[in-house]
């Protein structure tokens, strides 16, 4: 090998030695960089909007948790894919809240991993769950594949489960912080006593009615509440059905209920125009009105802050209506 040959051989090692060493160094301030952008907060992840309303008021006042609502407003909990992003930030939470059941069976997947399961509470397991029910007038849905032993996921429509989960949520967020325990305590009960307010005003307005029955000219979401108030439903689908318009017969047999039973108003869910309600409506003397069933809200209602307490106290009126 001749010199200058050999020279060359060194230039390039030379030259490779500093490129690997750049590259270590360039690697190890971007890792410095995440690291201080994710701070030295908890992070809380939470799947459904109850469940974050509850957290979210839980933790008011302390600075220590970042809470993210995974799934964010305005979109329907049944047809919900997590992106890549969604999945990492829960990969890593802290703390990790889910209803699961059919809604939520994305999330079974993500749990699959270990270290995800570790940090990973199910709210379902703190209240006592039903079978989903058929519920009078719906239509049957052609299921993919029977899931024998499924309950019904929508838990939070109940003052009695909501405060289970306020209580839950509570015990969850004192393990992962106990210094704060104190202010997560009194935010529980506060939170506790405004649903217990707005449960009291309903079982007012339910112990003076006039008629039991609630017709829902959509999806039924609210079988705990039904219950827990003792009121009969009908609907045009049980549960949460992914059809979106339902059959003429659903539709005549639900206009002769409203004209034989006289039934002043005829029900349709957030984040639904009320179509098929409205039609009714116009076929009968009833009127359509709109019921939160907290399944989760629409941006606008999200951005203004609106929490289990004010949705529900909405409903008032439009119980007072349709029970009169
Ligand atoms: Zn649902």
């Amino acid at each position: 090998m001749n010199l200058k040959k050999m020279l060359w051989s060194a230039v390039l090692v030379i030259i490779c030695i500093f490129a690997l060493v750049l590259i270590f160094v360039i690697g190890n301030k971007n890792e410095e960089k995440i690291d201080n952008n994710s701070s030295n907060k908890k992070q809380v992840v939470v799947s459904n909007f109850a469940s974050y309303d509850f957290a979210r008021a839980i933790i008011k006042g302390s600075d220590k948790i970042d809470l993210t609502f995974i799934m964010g407003p305005g979109k329907d909990s049944h047809s919900y894919d997590p992106t890549v992003q969604d999945i990492l930030k829960i990969e890593k939470a802290d703390l990790f809240i889910y209803v699961g059941g059919e809604m939520e069976k994305w999330i079974d997947k993500v749990l699959e991993s270990k270290d995800s399961t570790k940090n990973a509470v199910c709210v379902a397991d703190f209240v006592e769950t039903i079978e989903e029910k058929e519920v009078d007038g719906a239509e049957e849905e052609e299921e993919e594949e029977e899931d024998e032993g499924a309950f019904d996921e929508h838990i939070w429509t109940s003052p009695e489960n909501a405060k289970k989960m306020v209580r839950g949520i509570e015990e969850r967020l004192e393990k992962l912080l106990p210094d704060e325990s104190e202010i997560f305590r009194k935010n529980a009960e506060e939170y506790i006593e405004k649903i217990d307010e707005v449960d009291g005003k309903i079982r007012e307005i339910v112990d003076n009615k006039v008629r039991n029955r609630l017709i829902f000219a959509d999806k039924m979401p609210m079988q705990y509440f039904i219950d827990y108030y003792n009121l009969e439903v009908s609907a045009a689908f049980s549960g949460c059905s992914t059809e979106v318009e339902p059959s003429s017969a659903t539709i005549a047999y639900l206009e002769k209920l409203i004209k034989e039973q006289n039934i002043p108003v005829v029900l349709y869910i957030e984040l639904n125009s009320g179509k098929v309600a409205k039609t009714i409506a116009e076929e009968t003397d009833a009127k359509a009105m709109q019921i939160q069933t907290l399944h989760n809200l629409s941006k606008d209602d999200f951005d203004r802050g609106e929490t289990w307490v004010s949705l529900m106290t909405r409903n008032l009126d439009v119980l007072k209506e349709a029970l009169d």
